[in-house]
């Protein structure tokens, strides 16, 4: 259940830098004064970006503060538009009682609101990942165990020699890292209800398995590495396809893969919302990126 709110309440950052109310619909007036992290487009949300352009070319910013009051469409638009922040608007703002927005307001977590909030943080924090240069791509490699070396790595063209020399044993690492068990019977599935053929095209010719049927891979539309900001599993039919392995190559280290991203949400699209996953395909292409 939410509260039902009548009235305006005063809300702010956690850090006290954006003032601002929480209106009864649901949308934030930001006050005049509020800071401004004028740094370079730092959130890959689409709606974000185009609401810090529309402000820094409206001159709705002076000396990385606000110069007007200003609306945002919710809470969490207009954390991540000011702030670039990670954290959801919910979770930032607090209110003058030092209450988390989120508990004032008596969202269910299990309400879709929420799980917009939490695909909005996953963005953000894949966003955190580029500006630190960590390589984004790597985010979506779950279904190839410790990942392997391609032509995407190489990244400097230089002419090198091979070394026949004996050399020192590798570093033993430790690798922290929490990942989501995948039911191999699942994406078994996924093969055989396509009838071993690609999704995205079933003329796409393989070679023959072992087992004398095509050689495809099962590939999770939506990667299970995102599975902490969905309510739901992602391991399940609707967002499991079945890939000749040049397609499923290139979906994780392709240039453009927005026709394919495309030709597959759509196809899922509605068994998606049926089974509780609900992602926009905006939402999806970023993930890709
Ligand atoms: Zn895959
Ligand atoms: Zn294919």
């Amino acid at each position: 259940m939410k509260r039902i709110i009548t009235e305006p309440v005063k809300i702010q950052s956690k850090d006290g830098r954006v003032i601002a109310e929480y209106l009864p619909d649901g949308k934030v007036k930001v006050f005049k004064g509020s800071f401004f992290r004028n740094i370079e487009v730092n959130s890959i949300r689409q709606n974000v970006i185009n609401e810090r352009l529309y402000l820094l070319n409206n001159s709705f910013i002076s000396n990385s503060q606000l110069s007007k009051d200003y609306v945002f469409e919710n809470p969490s638009l207009a954390i991540s538009t000011l702030m670039g922040h990670m954290e959801t608007g919910n979770q930032a703002f607090v209110t003058m009682d030092n209450i988390e927005l989120g508990s004032y307001l008596e969202i269910d977590s299990n309400s879709a609101y929420e799980q917009h909030s939490k695909l909005a943080a996953l963005f953000d924090n894949i966003n955190q990942d580029r500006i630190r240069n960590v390589a984004a791509k790597k985010f979506i490699d779950e279904d190839d165990d410790g990942g392997s070396i391609s032509t995407n790595d190489i990244d400097s063209f230089t002419n090198v020699e091979p070394e026949y020399i004996p050399s020192v044993k590798p570093e033993k690492i430790f690798v922290d890292k929490v990942s989501y068990k995948r039911n191999i019977e699942k994406a078994k599935k996924s093969i055989i209800i396509s009838n071993f053929k690609c999704d995205l095209d079933n003329t796409h010719v393989s070679f023959t398995s072992k087992n004398g049927k095509p050689f495809m891979e099962a590939h999770h539309l939506v990667p299970l590495s995102t599975q902490n900001y969905f309510d739901n599993s992602l391991d399940v039919d609707a967002n499991i396809f079945c890939l000749c392995p040049n397609c499923h190559r290139k979906l994780h280290y392709g240039e453009d893969v927005f026709t394919d991203l495309k030709k597959l949400y759509e196809a899922r699209v509605e068994y998606l919302k049926k089974s509780g996953i609900d992602i926009s395909l905006d939402e999806l292409i970023n993930l890709y990126k």
